[in-house]
């Protein structure tokens, strides 16, 4: 085996690059195996000179590799083999018993002028950019993913906000607004009021006789009555306009950007809606009326929440003394 005299001049130089280099002929005959490669595989450098690459490594003699290689010894173009693809064309294990990764790039060696060309296998260790990939791909998985876990959290967050606002402006028995939601929307509507100079209006309902209803037919009756009636009145009304409970068997309206004739109107049509709109309730027809106060704000004198329901329970307290069934408009 005659080794060309530049593969000696070159040794000392392969030696000190911290990659493996392997030198072989076109007989895959090993020229030179430098010392990067004899820390990596444990074979010394004079054991592997004269060896056959293919018969140590018979993997190499594989269509994949040699369609590749064999070609360099016409002066083919260089052959890259990516880690990613092939992990390592040599093994070499580490201490951990895995082989390391290689990213390998094969040319072509002309020595001399004529004489024939040569391969020369480079090794490229990527084990540490290897692990340092995966890790990150892992830190960018836990990063989604944890990202995705806050989304969920954030929406249910969400959800149980609105949950909670609904439950603290909802009426239980009705569905409809409770007392806390009227008095926030009338004085939200009294303020919008005041600055653009249109009237909001409140009607006071009232069923009549309701306590009647408990007593002949019972409390449930008397809360599936109060169902009916919330249904009736909020049918009645336009979108922008809020029904709520006050509590008991009281009721109120009220009537965004609307004076006190078209209030009186509504507060009529509602109550001829509840006095033709008896419940049903196993198989009995209860019929039921409601008596209404009506008012209207002076978006001139800065009303207040609470004195226009004052004022709209006065008018409902004179509904109610002039007979029931009946509607009362406040001036
Ligand atoms: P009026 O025409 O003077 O308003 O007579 P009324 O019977 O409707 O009024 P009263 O204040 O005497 O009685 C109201 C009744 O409403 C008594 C109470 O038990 C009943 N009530 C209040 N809240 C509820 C409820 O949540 N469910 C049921 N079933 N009844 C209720
Ligand atoms: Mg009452
Ligand atoms: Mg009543």
């Amino acid at each position: 085996m005659i080794t060309p005299p530049c593969v000696h001049i070159c040794f000392p130089i392969l030696d000190l690059m911290p990659l493996g280099v392997v030198v072989f002929d076109s007989s895959y005959t090993i020229l030179l195996w430098n010392k990067c490669l004899e820390q990596w595989t444990g074979l010394s450098g004079d054991a592997m000179r004269g060896e056959n690459l293919l018969a140590r490594f018979p993997a190499l003699d594989d269509r994949k590799y040699r369609s590749r290689l064999d070609p360099l010894f016409q002066g083919g173009p260089p052959a890259i083999f990516s880690y990613h693809l092939h992990h390592h064309l040599i093994p070499a294990h580490l201490p951990d018993g895995a082989c390391r990764r290689q990213h390998c790039i094969a040319s072509s060696l002309r020595l001399e002028p004529n004489s024939p060309p040569l391969a020369v296998l480079t090794m490229q260790d990527m084990t540490e950019v290897h692990h340092r990939i995966a890790e990150i791909a892992a830190l960018r998985e836990q990063a989604l993913s944890e990202l995705a876990l806050r989304k969920q959290v954030e929406a249910s967050l969400l959800e149980s906000q609105e949950q909670l606002r609904m439950l603290a402006t909802t009426d239980d028995l009705t569905g409809v607004a409770n007392r806390r939601k009227i008095m926030s929307v009338l004085k939200a509507e009294l303020g919008r009021a005041k600055r653009h100079g249109a009237p909001v209006s409140l009607i006071a309902v009232d069923a009549d006789y309701f306590k009647r209803i408990n007593d002949t037919h019972g409390h449930d009756v008397g809360d599936e009555a109060l169902r009916h009636l919330a249904e009736v009145l909020r049918r009645q009304v336009r979108e922008v306009d809020l029904v709520g409970r006050l509590g008991g068997e009281e009721f109120a309206v009220v009537l965004p950007e609307t004076g006190l004739e078209e209030a009186c109107h509504v507060a009529e049509r509602l109550r001829q809606a509840v006095a033709r709109s008896p419940l049903v309730h196993g198989g009995h027809v209860i019929s039921m009326t409601m008596s209404a106060g009506v008012v209207a704000s002076n978006p001139h004198a800065g009303d207040d929440p609470q004195t226009l329901m004052k004022r709209a329970d006065n008018a409902l307290y004179h509904a109610k003394h002039a007979g029931r069934n009946r509607v009362e408009c406040s001036p």
